[in-house]
């Protein structure tokens, strides 16, 4: 299957099942933000919620924090971003579109009368490279002045290397330890795409890990190998996961090191998630910016030092697509196409629907009692109309790892069968048992 069809599926899938929808659709969508619907919802959910369990809930030496998207300008100042978050840009002055300068599309050198537009094929209507900055402004206030203009936050880092010493002081840290964070982030991205891959409105979930200078280099290696571990237990399959370490010319000129982990989506190999080194500079920059001391004073040892950071950078939208990504396959079963999305059931939206056979005979009773059993533990779905090979495919679709039905037997014999999404294996179970059967089946 061809590269694009993979995606063109999946996208038509994700709107279908009610994952993924265009944001203002009605109006011919706006570029590049999306909708999440009620499985998708769920989705990104869990995704959120096992990183936040492995970073914060699991760990005694990690805080969470939830800083607002808005922040003092200086903020982007100190941090760079107002005059480095910069893509360079190329214009046609014929039909009006944009590029970046690296798009491989663009034809000859953009400024010269050698070059070519790619959209209307124009010859020398391409300008010089023009440096664009990527940060959404507003005004805070009811007067649009220049004194006024505030950012929408590019990433959510800044919140937390502003607050690391309330955290500090709030809680029974010491260095080391780290800040975790999931928040919204905007970028006014110029070549988005790749459906939920590069949004403009995304968010990220962050981890800022504070630690003595001397010993970042161990901590950053243990943190590779635990961002690594954390997405193969999100049952990405581990060959389609590689790592991209930064070189020279990639390296931002404060970090000390920098490794991406990529995935093999259908368009290729790009980032998910970057584990960084930064050294002082954040925390220096803002101790400079604000002219308040941020250092950590280290009581028993009895020195004062500005900890190194390393930081470990994922997006929520771009783990969930990879999850999808990793999860959808198409398969022959008996002539016909069976479309799955064979989820990790820890974030499967939904676990467990369950179908009396048919409405009659008393199985809608039967089935509505274990529904209402079932949907106390788990996110469950009752489902009753069409055939039973129809609703099995609809929860394959849907990434369901199981399917209860109840049927002529289940009245006389309490019992029902489940059937497993992946290899369609059907167990005879009682209906006592049903819910532990599916706990432990859950649990894997
Ligand atoms: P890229 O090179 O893809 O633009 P980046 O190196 O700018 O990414 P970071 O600033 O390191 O990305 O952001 C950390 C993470 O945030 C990325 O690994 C990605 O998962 C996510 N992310 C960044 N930009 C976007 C975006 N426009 N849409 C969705 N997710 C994003």
């Amino acid at each position: 299957m061809a590269d694009t069809a993979v995606m063109d599926k999946l996208v038509s899938l994700c709107k279908r099942r009610g994952f993924i929808f265009q944001s203002s659709e009605i109006y011919g969508g706006l570029g590049s933000v999306w909708d999440y619907g009620p499985l998708g919802v769920e989705l990104k959910r869990n995704v959120k919620e096992r990183w936040w369990r492995a970073m914060v809930h699991d760990r005694d030496d990690i805080e969470g924090l939830d800083a607002a998207i808005l922040m003092h300008p200086r903020v982007w100042e100190a941090s760079g971003h107002v005059s480095g978050f910069t893509d360079p840009l190329v214009d046609c002055r014929q039909c009006k579109n944009r590029f970046r300068a690296d798009d491989a599309r663009l034809k000859g050198t953009p400024g010269t009368a050698d070059s070519q537009c790619p959209v209307c094929g124009s010859r020398g209507t391409l300008t010089e490279p023009r440096l664009f900055n990527l940060m959404f402004k507003t005004f805070m206030g009811p007067v649009e002045e220049q004194a006024a203009i505030v950012y929408l936050r590019p990433e959510t880092a800044q919140g937390i290397y502003v607050n690391y010493l309330n955290v500090l002081q709030g809680s029974r840290q010491k260095v080391p330890f780290g800040i975790a964070q999931i928040g919204k982030a905007f970028r006014n991205e110029i070549t988005p795409g790749n459906f939920i891959f590069r949004t403009r409105e995304f968010e990220q979930m962050e981890m800022q890990f504070f630690v003595k200078p001397g010993t970042d280099g161990e901590w950053f290696e243990r943190w590779r190998e635990l961002r690594m571990r954390w997405h193969h237990a999100l049952g990405l399959a581990p060959a389609k996961l590689r790592w991209h370490e930064h070189g020279p010319t990639e390296l931002a000129h404060y970090a000390r090191a920098a490794f991406d982990i990529e995935y093999e989506f259908p368009f290729g190999w790009n980032e998910i998630e970057g584990i960084h080194n930064r050294g002082d500079f954040d925390l220096g920059r803002h101790q400079q910016h604000s002219g308040k001391k941020l250092e950590y004073f280290d009581q028993p040892a009895n020195e004062r030092y500005l900890p190194f950071i390393v930081e470990t950078s994922a997006g929520a939208d771009r783990v969930t697509l990879t999850v999808l990504v990793d999860a959808y396959r198409e398969e022959q079963v008996e002539g016909e196409t069976r479309v799955v999305l064979g989820f990790h059931p820890a974030v499967a939206p939904i676990k467990a629907a369950i179908l009396p056979l048919v409405k009659k005979d008393g199985m809608p009773e039967v089935a509505t009692a274990a529904y209402d059993d079932l949907r106390k533990r788990f996110p469950c779905f009752y489902d009753d109309s069409g055939a039973i090979g129809r609703r099995y495919r609809r929860m394959d679709e849907a990434g369901t790892p199981f399917c209860v039905t109840v049927d002529g037997e289940s009245l006389a014999e309490r019992t029902v069968t489940v059937r497993h999404r992946d290899s369609m294996q059907q167990d005879r179970v009682s209906l006592d048992r049903l819910a532990g059967f599916l706990e432990d089946a859950l649990r894997g």
